[in-house]
């Protein structure tokens, strides 16, 4: 004898749900089918990504505002004049070493004066080596083509 099945009426599943067999139900804001939940939780990553970008940005700011040019021992005048042979720039030197800039003497004999520097922007301890540094470090390092030796 065949056993008599009633379908019982249930509320719906998560999973009837989930599989989209069910509609959901409107949420608070009714017809517009958002869903409050989601949009709070939207709403909240939204605030925290635009915290940090004003964080960031304000930060940047600060650092940018506090450095200055590097500053640079000016040459005796006896050796402020323009190297006579060549010179030759490198900007190769490591922006996290120990120079701003340097000059290589083993050329000086065959009238080329080797300087190195910093790349452009480089900062370190609140200094930037910018464009007024850079003529302050080249005139400084060209009074060393010159001969010019820290005492
Ligand atoms: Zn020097």
């Amino acid at each position: 004898m065949r056993k008599k099945t009633t379908k019982r009426k249930t509320e719906p599943t998560q999973a009837d749900y989930a599989s989209g067999k069910v509609p959901r139900p409107p949420g608070i804001l009714g017809k517009t089918g958002i869903d409050w939940w989601y949009f709070v939780q939207f709403l909240a990553a939204a605030l925290i990504v635009l915290g940090l970008v004003v964080f960031a940005w304000s930060n940047a700011r600060a650092q940018t505002a506090a450095l200055t040019s590097v500053d640079v021992e000016p040459p005796p005048a006896k050796y402020d004049h323009p190297y006579k042979g060549e010179i030759a720039i490198f900007h190769d030197l490591d922006p996290a070493g120990e120079m701003w800039a340097w000059t290589d003497p083993r050329g000086l004999n065959r009238g080329i004066c080797n300087i190195h520097v910093v790349p452009n922007g480089t900062v370190d301890h609140g200094q930037i080596m910018d464009e007024d540094a850079l003529t302050r470090v080249l005139r400084h390092e060209n009074a060393h083509c010159n001969g010019w030796v820290h005492k």
